[in-house]
């Protein structure tokens, strides 16, 4: 904070500062843990990152917590059966992992709809995590109910990032907290970073414009949801918009939480 006063000593615009500090992109993170409500969640949102990271060489794990069996009523044929519908959508989401570089994945069968911040999830979360020791956590913003004027967030969106958060701190690295997790050899584990997407105030920017075509083509792999339309115009737009204030091509913000310092502090 001090850095500030020494900052406008040497006549640096203040805009030039903040654009600095955009570019300033965190490097990819050894191991990642992408945690999302329903097959396709990660798409819209995080893919051109997580594929960048992939690229890069992290290691990451995909976790859906449902297998998506409510879809939408558009989108599901009449005929088809919720246990057809979850198979399907099970198959979309590995084929969108393997497009991105994703190496494992991981579904909890947790029921589409009607996702609830239980202690049963906390603790699926948390051992998931004290399992792969992800060094980042990435997933939605609990606290954000609407957005814009016509999409009010999917309640299981909120649930899975408020249960995830939750998971990371303080479960994942409290030895006492789920005491059955350290009887199944599960020590604590701490979490360095949360990356949340879909904050109201994004503070970090990863440019995607090398990994946007990847996170589109990801995206389609979710024929059951997307049938006819196709996503591409609307991501470019997207990914347009995050970046423009930042004199990015293509971005996806995100609310970055520290909650370790990396090991060179010392
Ligand atoms: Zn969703």
């Amino acid at each position: 904070m001090t850095d500030t006063t020494q900052l406008s000593d040497q006549s640096i615009p203040e805009r030039a500062v903040h654009k600095a500090d955009a570019f300033k992109e965190p490097p990819a993170p050894k191991r990642v843990m992408s945690i999302h409500a329903h097959p396709d969640d990660q798409e819209f949102t995080v893919a051109g990152t997580l594929a960048k990271w992939a690229r890069a060489g992290s290691e990451i794990i995909s976790v859906c917590i449902t297998r998506g069996d409510a879809g939408s009523n558009d989108q599901t044929p009449r005929e088809m059966t919720q246990a057809e519908l979850a198979r399907l959508r099970e198959r979309e989401q590995h084929n969108a992992c393997r497009v991105l570089g994703v190496a494992h994945v991981v579904f909890l069968d947790y029921p589409d709809g009607v996702l609830q911040p239980t202690l049963e999830l906390r603790r699926d979360l948390t051992r998931l995590i004290r399992q792969y020791k992800p060094d980042v956590v990435v997933c939605g913003d609990p606290t954000v109910r609407f957005y814009g004027e016509s999409y009010m967030n999917h309640p299981d969106h909120r649930v899975a990032a408020d249960v995830t958060l939750d998971a990371v701190f303080p479960s994942a690295g409290t030895r006492f907290i789920f005491p059955e997790l350290l009887a199944e050899g599960l020590a604590p584990h701490q979490v360095k970073k949360i990356f949340i997407h879909g904050a109201d105030k994004p503070t970090t920017f990863i440019d995607i414009s090398t990994t946007l075509d990847q996170k589109i083509a990801a995206l389609k792999e979710h024929k059951t949801q997307l049938n006819d339309w196709d996503p591409g115009e609307m991501m470019r737009e997207w990914a347009r918009d995050e970046g423009k204030e930042h004199g990015l091509e293509a971005a996806e913000g995100f609310r970055v939480m520290i909650l370790q310092e990396e090991e060179s502090q010392e």
